[in-house]
């Protein structure tokens, strides 16, 4: 059975462009970026090409590039790093309620430190208020950390704003560009970003690779000791293969951002049509300030986790909006400070398209969703009759 892949949030698959780039470093480039020889050299320039691939895409200079093993520890480096370097100014952060686990909980591992952050909520529609922001900067505040969209609902929000404020005021401002870059332009000047992060696996790159910009003369204290590598941030030898990868991905995303966009936003208009004809669906999120890839929706009694297993037997691939960690199903975060219930964020999905998302797909996921939903409908009519 053919898979229709509706989960590009959670992973996309490698662009076989990006496959071709890789390659070599899989087999006969296989040196240590490292080393003064020939092989060496090789490596090492594949790895200076990648970061000017990457500074070029989001407007930045290749020494303010590092690259990390992924968003995580590019979150973990950003924030624990900028906290430590600065906790003699002051021991203060700002950051939303919905951003990643990766953000959330080195904040909530700097509380325990004793640092103190203040987590701003978001209004019904996923969207963090910029003036709230700037009413929680106090004295002692460092930091300021916003993702410049949400992977559960899409939502975008206003980091241009919040930028301009933290610089402003003299605070570090960092931005986790994860699901953004691709589908939104993505500036660092524009934005005022002093750190800003980003996820080869989320943009048709290889996983276990990210990057990290640092603004020239923003001071960090690294997370890892070791060795010189990635200018005394992020020791250990570097991956090349998965670094070509990251930096071919990420020019790939940049340059077809508009063309991908354009068509997507049609797909994203069939899909949400589509589910606004089922009985009981609403939409989740901004109704405009949102990804066009990113469809959240909620479908009024019906347990959304026994939907994703049915519409995987029927071969489409989504997401419910709940975490799951260890097998424990969680109501999301997210949802729930949109104002959801436990219940309520228990009966949604999230619908993800990208690249190689295909009319056809959206039809026939439109199809069996539609069917899906009824069947649950029915059986949960006739257990409570
Ligand atoms: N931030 C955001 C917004 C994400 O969506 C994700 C991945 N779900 C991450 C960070 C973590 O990315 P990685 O898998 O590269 O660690």
């Amino acid at each position: 059975m053919s898979h229709i892949y509706l989960d590009y949030n959670a992973t996309t698959p490698l662009d076989p462009r990006v496959r071709e780039a890789v390659l070599p470093f899989l087999t006969t480039h296989f040196g240590n970026p490292g080393s003064l020889h020939a092989l060496g050299r090789t490596a090492r320039a594949a790895i200076d090409r990648a970061r000017a691939q990457v500074a070029r895409a989001i407007n930045a200079f290749p020494d303010e590039i590092l690259f990390t093993s992924g968003a995580t520890e590019s979150n973990n480096l950003a924030l624990r790093g900028l906290a430590h370097a600065r906790r003699d100014r002051g021991r203060h952060l700002i950051t939303s309620s919905i951003e990643h686990p990766s953000a959330l909980n080195v904040c909530a591992a700097l509380e325990r430190e004793g640092f103190r952050v203040t987590y701003v909520p978001v209004d019904r529609d996923g969207v963090v208020d910029a003036d709230a922001v700037e009413r929680a900067v106090t004295d002692e505040t460092i930091l300021i950390s916003l993702m410049a969209a949400n992977n559960e609902v899409g939502t975008i929000q206003p980091v241009a704003e919040v930028g301009a404020l933290a610089r402003r005021r003299g605070i570090a401002f960092h931005v986790d560009a994860v699901q953004a870059l691709g589908k939104l332009p993505v500036d660092v000047r524009a934005w005022q970003a002093d750190l800003l992060t980003l996820s080869a696996h989320k943009i048709y790159g290889p996983k276990g690779v990210g990057v990290l910009y640092r603004r020239r003369g923003i001071s960090l204290q690294p997370v890892l000791a070791g060795g010189h590598q990635e200018y005394d941030l992020r020791p250990g030898t570097e991956p090349a293969v998965l670094i070509v990868g990251c930096g071919a991905a990420v020019e790939l995303a940049a340059q077809e951002q508009a063309q991908d966009m354009a068509r997507l936003t049609a797909l994203h208009d069939l899909l949400v049509q589509g589910l606004s004809q089922l009985e009981g669906c609403t939409l989740n999120g901004h109704p405009t300030q949102r990804l066009c890839t990113t469809v959240n929706v909620r479908f009024e009694g019906v347990d959304a986790q026994t939907l994703v297993m049915r519409l995987d037997l029927e071969g489409v691939a989504v997401s419910t909006g709940a975490a799951c960690s260890s097998g424990r199903i969680e109501p999301s975060h997210v949802l729930l400070a949109m104002g959801h219930t436990t219940a309520s964020a228990k009966s949604c999905v999230r619908f993800s398209l990208g690249r190689f998302t295909t009319e056809e797909d959206v039809r026939a996921a439109l199809a069996i969703v539609g069917r899906e939903v009824a069947k649950l409908r029915e059986t949960n009519l006739s257990l409570k009759t």
